[in-house]
């Protein structure tokens, strides 16, 4: 049995964009499930049979620990009364290219990896221009240097320096310097993972030249004192709130959408600060900054991609949006990125999938001006993690390669004389987003997530398992697999934040009744080809913004049929092969004229 239907499911986010002459692009962060359709997944086995082998080459053995191979590892500045470890694990930058990467950037790496050992090291503190107290500092004042074109009156906001940044900003002291110290934070990781494009980089690449594979990086500071100057610090603007930022932004086409801008012509990041904090935007528009301005790029005036290839420029910086900054490491990319539920919903819940080849050409006018840009946007940064955390060097390398070219950065990289095999990629996207227990149990991670689609993956309760409790789980879709009530309950025990959930033909049954009850944000529930009843309908009544309700196949009877017209926001309910009677389903249909029953073409093959 297959049944086709196109389901429009509301998007996450919006935003941002950059370019004074060219419309916001709004749907940035618009991912959304839309245009996607439910259908039945197949080729079972031949998908277990390549995730089987990808995981294979996933694994990535380090003396005797398995590490996560499918992200990128990189080090955060600690503060110097810190206890030091030997911090050996996870894969770095400068070793996933391979011998691809220069003297000067694994020179780079052993300096930060000293600094683990050794956090209080003042020859090392001083190299990296680290706080000798603390792991950040930054001195606030009431601004008086911000830009004309903000039209802010002197003394009306504070201004914020840290090592790499000026913020000028009208939040609260709390935000204004919980941002100011992610910025930096973030930059340093940036300069681990982009070295060769990064302006410092031959700089740093000259002062550690001739330390000694074998040489201790702390005395050869000693010996060779050194400290790393950048040219000028980075400007980020931070409004009160998003009524000011419209203002600040003015005519900008599309403002009203995005969450955050970086502007080519101001070189400055625009954001506001709101109740929930939105790392994923700083970091994105933060990238778009650096690439232009942390670097050597010779852009001058002109914009970055604007004939084509621009899909990195936005993939790259979607990518970023993956960075999880922890207490003393930070990773970007990997399995859970939340990017990357969304293109699995797509790819292989949807079966929508976008060639390279048209990827590639578009340049930044041509990308903005697509009626699809929501989806462009998905593809560019499914295809970045594709090629950054796939585990191939050479993929791997082109991408810093052809972000040299898109800059015009003059890296000491290699560059690559052939083009990647485009073909063969779009061939093994699928394979990349499709994971398995055992590609979950190599690639563990040690926080909670937000959202989770392993929809058309090949995970059990045992990979489940490997996910630590994620109290703030937003969207949970674990839809066809193997999964009984104990695994949902485990992984988010109080289902408080959960607003759409996809539970289609799991293991379920009326013993996770008590536990729908307190997913009162619900606005999306699939329960179809499930063992669920009427229980299900009842213990849903308090969520009641519920706008999509899937019980396709359930044993709902007519019983059920007073609770789900009281659905205030109801939109749209399938009750096809229930025990609700024709006459049930004219009830529904004469219930509300807003009210779309049925909209499932189920089809018996
Ligand atoms: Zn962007």
């Amino acid at each position: 049995m297959q049944k086709m239907q196109l389901i429009t499911l509301v998007g996450k986010g919006f935003c941002r964009a950059e370019g004074e002459n060219t419309r916001l692009d709004a749907f940035d962060r618009f991912d959304g499930k839309c245009e996607a359709c439910k259908r039945q997944s197949s080729n079972r086995v031949l998908r277990c049979l390549a995730t089987l082998i990808a995981a294979c080459v996933f694994l990535l053995v380090v003396g005797n620990a398995v590490i996560a191979a499918d992200r990128t590892t990189l080090f955060l500045p600690l503060a110097p009364e810190v206890e030091g470890s030997e911090s050996g694990e996870g894969l770095f930058a400068d070793v996933a290219l391979g011998e691809q990467a220069s003297p000067g950037w694994k020179a780079y790496r052993r300096l930060w990896q000293a600094h683990h050992a050794d956090p209080a090291n003042p020859g090392i503190r001083r190299f990296l221009g680290l706080p000798l107290k603390g792991d950040f500092e930054s001195t606030a004042k009431r601004g008086r240097g911000a830009p004309r074109w903000l039209g802010w009156k002197s003394g009306s906001y504070a201004q914020v320096d840290t090592a790499h940044f000026v913020l000028y900003s009208k939040a609260d002291r709390e935000a204004s310097m919980r941002v100011a110290e992610d910025l930096e934070r973030c930059y340093w990781v940036w300069t681990q993972m982009f070295f060769p494009l990064w302006e410092s980089s031959a700089q740093v690449s000259l002062a550690l030249k001739d330390m000694g594979d074998d040489e201790s990086v702390t005395s050869f500071l000693e010996s060779s004192p050194q400290r790393i100057t950048t040219r000028r610090k980075l400007r980020v603007v931070l409004c009160s709130n998003a009524d000011e930022y419209r203002k600040v932004l003015g005519a900008t086409p599309g403002v009203e959408l995005s969450t955050g801008f970086y502007s080519d012509k101001y070189k400055t990041v625009l954001l506001f600060a709101s109740e929930q904090d939105d790392p994923a935007t700083r970091r994105h528009e933060l990238v778009h900054q650096l690439f232009r301005e942390a670097t050597r790029s010779g852009l001058g005036r002109s914009m970055p991609a604007t004939n084509e290839g621009f899909w990195l420029i936005e993939g790259i910086a979607g990518y970023f949006e993956s960075l999880y900054l922890g207490p003393e490491i930070a990773t970007v990319g990997g399995w859970d990125s939340s990017r990357l539920q969304f293109a699995r919903y797509r790819l292989l819940v949807g079966g929508d999938s976008m060639s390279m080849d048209e990827l590639r050409q578009d340049g930044r006018e041509a990308a903005q001006a697509r009626s699809d840009i929501a989806r462009w946007y998905a593809h560019a940064i499914l295809r970045t993690h594709q090629l950054l955390d796939g585990r191939s060097a050479r993929d791997r390398q082109w991408v810093y390669d052809q972000l040299a070219t898109l800059y015009k950065i003059n890296a000491e990289s290699a560059s690559l004389e052939d083009e990647l095999d485009w073909s063969g990629l779009d061939r093994s996207v699928r394979k990349f987003l499709t994971v398995d227990d055992q590609h979950l149990a190599d690639n563990r991670v040690s926080y909670p997530i937000q959202q989770l689609c392993l929809a058309g993956c090949e995970v059990s309760e045992t990979g489940l398992q490997t996910i630590p409790v994620s109290p703030s789980l937003q969207w949970l879709d674990l839809s066809r697999l193997p999964i009984g009530n104990a695994a949902v309950q485990r992984l988010v025990p109080e289902p408080e934040k959960l607003e759409q959930l996809n539970l289609e033909a799991t293991r379920i049954d009326s013993g996770l009744q008590n536990w729908l009850r307190k997913a009162t944000k619900l606005n999306e529930v699939d329960l179809s080809w499930t063992k669920m009843g009427d229980g299900a309908i009842e213990s849903l009544s308090g969520a009641t913004k519920i706008t999509t309700l899937w019980m396709t196949g359930t044993q709902i009877s007519d019983q059920s049929l007073a609770a789900i017209l009281k659905m205030p926001d109801l939109e749209s309910v399938d009750v096809q092969r229930t025990k609700i009677s024709g006459a049930g389903v004219k009830q529904l249909q004469a219930g509300g004229s807003q009210l779309d029953v049925n909209p499932l073409e189920l089809r018996t093959q």
